[in-house]
């Protein structure tokens, strides 16, 4: 298992572009799973009675994990690149 991690580390210093499931091979669909999240959003009633969003100030507490979507592996060690290529 140790020995797993550090090659999923080598492929990551290695590889310059895309991320990779070491899995399964998916490149195309990940998940991002947040723990602990307080969903606050704000709403401004309109004079219809109609309600419209206005602010989002929800906050994640606890850990922000990246999953494999075809084959659910355990890809965090990724996140930072995935947030760094997140336009
Ligand atoms: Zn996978």
């Amino acid at each position: 298992m140790e020995k797993k991690k550090l090659d999923d580390r080598d492929a990551l210093a290695r590889s310059a572009a895309r991320i990779v499931c070491p899995a399964c091979g998916n490149d195309r669909d990940f998940l991002e799973v947040a723990d602990d999240v307080v969903l606050t959003s704000r709403y401004v009633q309109n004079s219809d009675g109609s309600f419209t969003q206005v602010g989002d100030d929800s906050q994640v507490l606890g850990e922000i994990r990246l999953y494999c979507a075809e084959c659910n592996a355990d890809m965090t060690y990724y996140h930072q690149r995935f947030l760094d290529m997140l336009f």
